[in-house]
């Protein structure tokens, strides 16, 4: 490539946007590696180490380019900062992101690399498993750095990430039902969760165990049904989640299925889930609010996955997991109380409170 050939006006501002990006929402750091060998690129974006190292999980996915690969660790490091602060642990956010080089991959010298990359922040930034990686990759990674968590011996010392990430939705439920609906049971509560996957299924039994009566819908019309046996559990067409008359819509599939197309469709009062940026736009969240619609924060009210990966970076045990997970519960009180007094959207009281405690 001709060196003088990449000053053109539409390569600068392309990084003035990511400078641009990174300025506006306070960043931090952003570390790139290229490496010939394993054909690997690795992005570490380290948001907000105020509370804390910043905790993050790394994704191992292809991506279309990688201008949307340093986006996407820019936009996950920032929202692990916020998770961490609501959650209550003195951690801070960062996210990593390694492209997963098309056709085959030497693994562990990617991991090993990546491990090496770590150990040399110096506890700035600590990585867990997160899309595309495994807890094998991590036991790889521990070998070159102890800034390591969801290792194999995380999840069998402690147990499944994805119990403790249902556990803090039920207790987002229980919360929401008490202060929208003025009950101190479940019983009987309809609740219509998107999404039969592992958190839900966890989630299921705990809703089903209080007498919760529940709906699912699935893309997976298998796992759909298996759901349903289960948990006796009432199946709708995917497309159709939204118009259940429910008390509790429960978004535990995919994000940004909260937008302008589904809201006037949503029945229910609450909404509280497990996936990840279910409002499509913060403007969402105002509008969750104009028709009363109690809205449980995401990274909220999934905030027990986190607590599950910091649990071995402080080694905790696994009651001291669930008792932390627990407070999820009381923090969503405080939020909703805020919000009534102040009559300011939940998202927004929310994210309010975290930037108080993070800038
Ligand atoms: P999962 O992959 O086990 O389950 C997701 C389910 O959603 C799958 O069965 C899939 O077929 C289904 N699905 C996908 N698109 C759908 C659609 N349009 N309509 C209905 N169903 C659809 O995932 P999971 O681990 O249960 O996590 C669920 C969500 O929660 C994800 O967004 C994840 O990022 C988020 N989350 C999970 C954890 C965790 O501990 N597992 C922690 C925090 C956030």
């Amino acid at each position: 490539m001709d060196e003088n050939s990449i000053f053109n006006d539409q390569n600068l501002n392309n990084l003035e946007f990511l400078f641009n990006y990174a300025e506006t929402f306070q960043f931090g750091q952003v570390h790139i590696d290229i490496e010939k060998n394993t054909r690997a690129i690795i992005i570490i974006a380290i948001h907000n180490t105020k509370l804390g190292p910043a905790l993050g999980g790394c994704r191992f996915i292809e991506y279309t380019s990688r201008g949307a690969a340093i986006i996407d660790a820019l936009r996950l490091a920032r929202g692990m900062s916020y998770k961490a602060a609501i959650a209550g642990l003195p951690l801070g956010g960062g996210k990593a992101v390694i492209i997963k080089p098309p056709g085959s991959i030497d693994r562990e010298a990617i991991f090993s690399r990546f491990g090496q990359l770590i150990n040399n922040l110096n506890g700035q930034y600590i990585t867990a498993k997160d899309s595309g990686s495994e807890m094998s990759d991590m036991d790889v990674i521990a070998r070159h750095t102890p800034y390591v968590t969801t290792t194999t011996s995380t999840s069998e010392s402690i147990g499944d990430p994805s119990y403790f990430t249902a556990r803090g939705v039920l207790r987002s439920i229980e919360a929401s039902v008490s202060h929208r609906l003025n009950k101190s049971s479940l019983a009987d509560i309809h609740v219509a969760i998107q999404g039969a996957g592992a958190v839900a299924k966890f989630l299921a039994k705990e809703l089903v165990a209080r007498g919760a009566r529940i709906s699912v819908c699935d893309v997976d019309s298998t796992r759909a049904s298996e759901f349903s046996k289960q948990f006796n559990a009432t199946v709708v067409d995917p497309s159709a989640i939204y118009d259940v008359d429910c008390d509790v819509f429960s978004p535990c599939a995919l994000g940004a299925t909260i937008n302008h197309a589904t809201i006037p469709r949503i029945k229910a009062k609450i909404i509280a889930g497990c996936a990840n940026n279910q409002l499509e736009r913060r403007e969402c969240g105002i509008e969750l609010h104009r028709r009363e619609i109690i809205y449980a924060p995401d990274y909220l009210a999934n905030s027990g996955g986190l607590i599950f990966a910091a649990s071995e970076y402080f080694k905790n045990n696994q009651n001291t997991v669930i008792a932390k997970v627990d407070e999820i519960h009381d923090t969503l009180l405080q939020i909703y109380q805020r919000s009534a007094e102040q009559n300011e959207a939940s998202n927004v009281i929310t994210g309010k409170l975290v930037e108080e405690m993070i800038y």
